[in-house]
């Protein structure tokens, strides 16, 4: 493999934390048949609907991919026109984005068409609720709504009291636990119901969007400030400040595997690591002093995998830290806990507390 194929194939994140240099944005993915990534032409915003004019709120989240930024696309629908193109994409995220501003390369369908609703059989005789996260015999609960096996057909999904919710052609909810979807995660190719739990970038409910609860990497009780900017490459990283941070322990977001343990010398990520959590859930860690860890390895949650450094593209110790999703950088939320985007939030590390 030449070098520039050997670079487009692996992480080619051009980082520049403090000085910017711009340059390759991070193209790692990985393999996922159905989705396809392409990069947003405008500010966009998510909606759980496929109609123009909606009011920001419970059907619509502003500015949740960024111009320029990368946007995950299961499959399209026809929908409401929008700027003279009513073909609509729904993201991994579960929201819609009018494809009008989404650089597919063509102004027709370049994925398969959506299929919704989609259809699952009961694991248990289900009592059809009336809202999402309602006790199973709440006021106006249908009793026995669905039988055990019985095929339930599901519109669209939410989150309530930390669990996956699903709403039926009937319009009832049932807890999604209780349907044989081949996921405890939410379906790929199905939309959300409303933005409860859905941040802007990425990942979802109290899940992140994965089977994985990425935690804070540092070591139990430490303060650390979590900083996120437009200008950042890639712009949903996070660069984690705080004082006498040279040497400081990082750990391991979540239970994985260790994919990459390198060094771009001066440049860039400086030495870096990445790990792999399985459902398509990567954490980076990048401009470390020393790497602990090499390929392959398995890790725990709170693994000590390397020490905050200053190498690479850094013009001070800090941790530049990614939460990747099917290949793209997601806005990042710690212990299910969303972060401000843009700006400064203070994090005190339970891991491994
Ligand atoms: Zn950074």
């Amino acid at each position: 493999m030449n070098l520039a194929k050997a670079l487009r194939t692996a992480l080619v994140g051009a980082v520049a934390c403090a000085s910017l240099t711009g340059g390759l944005a991070l193209t790692e993915r990985t393999a996922s048949a159905a989705v396809k990534t392409f990069t947003a032409s405008a500010n966009l915003d998510g909606r759980t609907v496929k109609k123009v004019d909606i009011k920001v709120g419970k059907q619509r989240v502003s500015d949740m991919y960024p111009k320029g930024s990368s946007v995950s696309i299961v499959c399209q629908s026809p929908g409401e026109d929008y700027a003279g193109n009513n073909i609509w994409d729904l993201t991994t995220d579960g929201v819609w984005v009018p494809d009008k501003y989404v650089k597919t390369g063509s102004s027709g369908y370049v994925m398969g068409k959506c299929s919704i609703p989609k259809s699952y059989k009961a694991k248990a005789d289900l009592n059809g609720r009336q809202k999402k996260g309602q006790d199973n015999n709440a006021p106006g609960a249908v009793v026995d709504k669905y039988k055990a096996g019985q095929s339930v057909k599901v519109t669209c999904q939410a989150t309530a009291k930390g669990a996956i919710w699903d709403k039926t052609t009937d319009n009832l909810w049932v807890p999604d636990k209780y349907l044989k979807t081949g996921t405890d995660d939410f379906v790929q190719g199905l939309p959300r119901c409303d933005t409860d739990g859905v941040s802007a970038g990425g990942g979802g409910g109290d899940d992140s969007g994965s089977a994985s609860n990425l935690r804070t990497p540092f070591d139990c009780g430490q303060s650390w400030t979590a900083k996120t900017y437009r200008k950042h490459r890639p712009q949903n990283a996070v660069d984690f400040q705080a004082p006498n941070a040279h040497g400081k322990n990082v750990r391991s977001s979540a239970p994985g595997t260790v994919v990459t343990v390198a060094n771009r010398g001066s440049t860039s990520y400086g030495r870096y690591i990445v790990i792999d959590h399985g459902s398509g859930v990567r954490t980076l860690y990048a401009h470390l002093s020393s790497q602990n860890v090499r390929k392959g390895q398995r890790v725990k949650t709170g693994t000590i995998i390397g020490k905050v450094g200053n190498t690479g593209g850094s013009s001070g110790p800090h941790l530049h830290y990614e939460q990747i999703k099917n290949g793209t950088p997601v806005r990042v939320k710690l212990n299910g806990l969303a972060i401000a985007y843009y700006g400064a939030t203070g994090i005190k590390s339970s891991t491994g507390c």
